[in-house]
């Protein structure tokens, strides 16, 4: 073999897999600087990323526990799931009894800081699917009034966490409140005008939010869980009283069976729209638009 080629065949043997493993090295030192100093949360499901992001914007690294898609009411973690938990300086969760299962987490990461949103808000009971026992409510996050609440006990955390930045988080909770304060006034301005106050939701999710802003909630389904669906003798009954509130809209929502409302609809000659409950969406989505969006479909459902 002529020196050339042995220049050749050690380029390809030695070289190239070195600079490919100096490649990965490098590689893999850029992921750990990235994470020092940055403080791993992680927070169980939408609009905790939206509320914990708002909140500590670059100096956090925040990522959603439960999979996009889920809906977060009968969701479990698996093993591995808890497993990927071990890391995490912080996990925000939305209490009120959402995730049940948090009390596992302490057996891979048992110093981690749970942040309970629900912290210093009074929580509506719910009948358990008439059962003769109660839970609490969950669904706080969609009362503008309460999430301020939630941004409060997020930004007590992070700043626990860390003390050096506390300004920072202050500054950018006020931030964000001053946005879900605009929300309030224009849920309150757009709804004043409608003269109807009861519509029909999928599931049991509006609660707070009805009581905040004097409406009746209805539903189709009677429990918390979205997934589930009305026997016919329900749907019927649902049907009779949908007319004689004098409804026109049925609302469907983003995890539920759309046929269900859309029967409803066909009987009382009305139509179908999303009431969204921000429980399945897309973390990059806006919470605040997300609310305008339920805000301007309910406008339609109370004014028509
Ligand atoms: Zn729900």
């Amino acid at each position: 073999m002529n020196s050339d080629k042995k220049a050749a065949i050690l380029a390809i043997s030695v070289v190239i897999p070195l600079t490919a493993f100096s490649l990965w090295l490098s590689e893999q030192n850029k992921t750990e600087s990235m994470s020092v100093g940055g403080h791993k949360i992680l927070v169980t499901f939408y609009p905790l990323y939206q509320f914990t992001k708002a909140v500590g914007k670059d100096k956090i690294d925040v990522s959603i526990i439960i999979p996009p898609g889920i809906e977060p009411h009968d969701w479990e973690p698996t093993i591995q799931d808890i497993e990927k938990m071990k890391d995490a300086d912080m996990i925000v969760i939305n209490g009120a009894g959402l995730e049940s299962w948090i009390t596992k987490i302490t057996s891979v990461n048992p110093n981690v800081m749970i942040v309970d949103t629900s912290n210093d808000i009074p929580l509506l009971e719910k009948d358990s699917n008439g059962l003769d026992k109660t839970t609490k409510d969950p669904h706080i996050w969609l009362d503008p009034v309460l999430a301020k609440k939630q941004i409060q006990n997020i930004e007590n955390g992070l700043i626990k966490l860390d003390p050096q930045n506390a300004n920072y988080y202050q500054q950018n909770a006020n931030n964000y409140n001053t946005k879900l304060d605009a929300l309030d006034n224009k849920i309150k301005m757009d709804l004043s005008v409608c003269s109807k106050k009861d519509f029909l939701a999928f599931h049991d999710a509006f609660s707070y939010f009805s009581k905040e802003y004097g409406l009746h909630q209805h539903t189709i389904v009677g429990g918390l869980d979205p997934e589930t669906e009305p026997t016919a003798p329900a749907l019927q009954q649902i049907t009779e009283d949908a007319q004689s509130l004098g409804l026109n809209v049925i609302f469907t929502e983003e995890a539920a069976n759309p046929r269900v409302s859309q029967v409803i609809a066909d009987e009382i000659h009305g139509k179908v729209m999303v009431l969204s409950p921000l429980e399945v969406t897309d973390k990059n989505i806006d919470y605040i638009s997300k609310m305008e969006q339920n805000l301007s479909n309910l406008k339609e459902a109370l004014c028509s």
